[in-house]
């Protein structure tokens, strides 16, 4: 007789191992709570869904737990998955990977045909109360009535953005979850004020009580009291991540990265106006902020100080960071069910025997940049081969 499976989410995880599972021959229901299944999905990478990068490795996660999965799960093994569903993609200058007409739609549209195809069983309006273990049976009870199974895969995300938490149900089986902070977000800065919607290219350092956690260069977005960007999402995910008390976290750009602080000064002093020496060079906005941080010079000719001083603010913008921006504008969550209580090979908790765990819901965070639906596809990947075996 084949596995019956229940999967809990009907998410990007949820998705790919129910097609998976189903393909395999096993009996499969999806349980989801929402009106209809990949709700989140189709906000990812503003609606073009940045499925995979070309650089997905470890280093890019909170742990080494990964590591397995991906090495077996890697982005081309993952690219010809989808294109076998009948997706293609391209790839951008920076290894992202995206469906190839550039529509987070087509990702569940594929996912949903194949799914009729292999006759998995979808059930929206039911969100899951209970997981029960009976004997050599699982009992998941949901607001939409009992559902029988030999195995029962959890994947049900994280609230980040949108959604709620249902860690609960690994917890009543004996799991842990470890605190939960809101990644890839914003950060909130105070002093960041009059630039709202410009954006630069810079280079960015966060540090965490005086600790250099990441250096990196990319775009940066101005918003009135915080920053976002590409790049402020990488680094928030270093700040989500720090496990002990954040006395002080800093953010400091450097405004001119292609140049060093001895060059652009010598180009101010040599060619720019005493009266806007940061014309030809910064945002006119951006340009305001460091002349208010540049000591007080009423000279009107360019000094050799002056250029000095106006090419070292540039180049050690320092904005103190005062929080992160909270769940409703993160695209992941940091932390979740603890991953010692997770085989790192098949998704199978060590716990309760027939339970699996995939996706945002374990500990598992990505860097922005297709990072964490790279994670959901490999961890279902990685379960689904388990159970079918
Ligand atoms: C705005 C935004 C943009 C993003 N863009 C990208 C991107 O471009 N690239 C990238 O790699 N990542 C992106 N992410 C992150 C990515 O979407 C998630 O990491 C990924 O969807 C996680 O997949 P999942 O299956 O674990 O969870 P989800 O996709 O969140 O699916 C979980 C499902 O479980 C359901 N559920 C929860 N509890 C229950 C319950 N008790 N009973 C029944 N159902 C339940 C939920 O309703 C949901 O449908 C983005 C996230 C957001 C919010």
């Amino acid at each position: 007789m084949s596995k019956r499976v229940v999967v809990i989410g009907g998410g990007a995880s949820g998705l790919m191992c129910a097609y998976e599972l189903a393909k395999g021959g096993a009996q499969v229901t999806v349980l989801e709570r929402n009106d209809r299944v990949g709700k989140k999905l189709l906000c990812t990478g503003n609606g073009k869904c940045n499925l995979t990068n070309t650089d997905a490795s470890a280093k890019a996660y909170n742990s080494a737990f990964v590591e397995n999965a991906l090495s077996k799960y890697t982005p081309q093994e993952i690219v010809s998955r989808f294109k076998a569903m009948g997706l293609l993609v391209r790839i951008d200058s920076e290894g992202r990977v995206y469906p190839y007409c550039e529509s987070a739609t087509a990702v569940l549209n594929v996912f949903l045909q194949r799914l009729r195809e292999v006759g998995a069983q979808i059930v929206c309006d039911c969100e899951v109360e209970e997981i029960a273990r009976c004997g050599k049976e699982f009992k998941v009870r949901s607001s939409n009535g009992e559902y029988v199974c030999d195995c029962a895969v959890l994947a049900t995300g994280s609230d980040a953005t949108q959604g709620k938490n249902s860690h609960f149900l690994a917890e009543k089986l004996g799991h842990r979850t470890t605190e939960i902070k809101y990644a890839i977000s914003p950060l909130l800065c105070k002093e960041v004020r009059g630039a709202n919607g410009v954006r630069a290219k810079v280079g960015a350092s966060i540090s965490v009580n005086g600790e250099i956690a990441m250096q990196e260069r990319g775009e940066v977005l101005f918003k009135d009291g915080a920053l976002s960007g590409v790049l402020i999402f990488r680094l928030s995910s270093m700040l989500a991540r720090y496990r002990g008390e954040v006395k002080n976290c800093n953010v400091v750009l450097d405004l001119v990265p292609d140049m060093s602080q001895e060059e652009l000064e010598n180009h101010i002093y040599e060619n720019c106006s005493v009266f806007a020496p940061l014309e030809g060079v910064l945002h006119k906005a951006i340009a305001h902020s460091v002349y208010a941080r540049t000591p007080m010079d009423r000279s009107l000719i360019m000094s050799r100080k002056k250029a000095r001083d106006i090419a070292r603010v540039c180049k050690e913008f320092n904005i103190e960071v005062t929080a992160l921006s909270g769940r409703s504008s993160a695209q992941a969550a940091s932390g979740g069910i603890s991953t010692d209580g997770i085989d790192a090979e098949t998704m199978r908790s060590r716990i309760c025997d027939g339970l699996y765990i995939i996706g945002e819901v374990a500990d598992v965070d990505g860097l922005c940049g297709g990072y964490n639906l790279h994670w959901a596809w490999a961890s279902a990947l990685a379960c689904s081969e388990d159970i079918l075996c």
